[in-house]
């Protein structure tokens, strides 16, 4: 049904990781889009913020998993509201989940090829570099604006393999959300493994239908 954590590094050459709620705690994503995303929207546009939130929740849901639903370009211009301002002014919010920096640090003593694989938004990726370093990590980044698809769909994969010749059955994928994973699997990969706990201050979740780590540390062999 899926790998064993702790072999699961030395039995791949291709180590694709997830950035928000795999490396980076998503409490500071939640923080934004779910607080002050909708309390900022209430003050610009005079509503009261439970209607504010009521909106913005709908507005969410109907474009999950899309290419826009990760675009801060496109929220700034539908909400009227300079979001990437938003992230920048809570930039001190930003930070790795427990164990995350260490678990990449100890990647160097491994043969691995290691890539970011995300769906967030160059300008997000940028705000988290600046704040943390993630990006540094990696041999290479690959974000599904840039390749043109989300990660929840299956020409994501198949860009990603023309970049990268990735051999499915040698990759290992880590990511928290289980719409994604469930694409991953779809598109052949076989080493997939869930986060867990994705935001550091709230419990770890149920997984259903993958093995699931606390977090990346619980990779670390040594
Ligand atoms: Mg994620």
């Amino acid at each position: 049904m899926g790998p064993d954590p702790r072999t699961a590094l030395t039995s791949c050459d291709t180590l694709m990781l997830d950035m928000d709620g795999t490396l980076l705690d998503l409490g500071y994503d939640n923080y934004v889009w779910l607080e002050m995303v909708p309390a900022r929207y209430a003050e610009r546009h005079g509503v009261p913020e439970a209607q504010a939130r009521k909106t913005l929740h709908a507005k969410m849901r109907s474009l999950q998993g899309q290419l826009d639903w990760y675009c801060l370009d496109y929220w700034s211009e539908i909400l009227d509201l300079d979001v990437v301002a938003l992230h920048r002014e809570v930039n001190h919010r930003i930070g790795f989940l427990p164990g995350a920096r260490e678990f990449l640090e100890s990647l160097a003593g491994h043969e691995l090829r290691v890539l970011l694989v995300t769906n967030s938004h160059q300008t997000t990726l940028d705000i988290k570099t600046e704040v943390t370093g993630v990006a540094e990590f990696f041999d290479e980044v690959y974000t599904s604006h840039e390749l043109g698809h989300a990660k929840e769909d299956q020409p994501f994969w198949q860009a990603l393999q023309d970049a990268e010749a990735f051999d499915p059955r040698r990759s290992l994928f880590v990511d928290d959300n289980v719409a994604v994973l469930a694409s991953a699997r779809k598109f052949g990969l076989a080493n997939l493994l869930a986060i867990a706990r994705p935001v550091s201050h709230e419990p770890m979740r149920k997984v259903e239908g993958f093995v699931a780590i606390e977090g990346v540390c619980d990779l670390m062999t040594t």
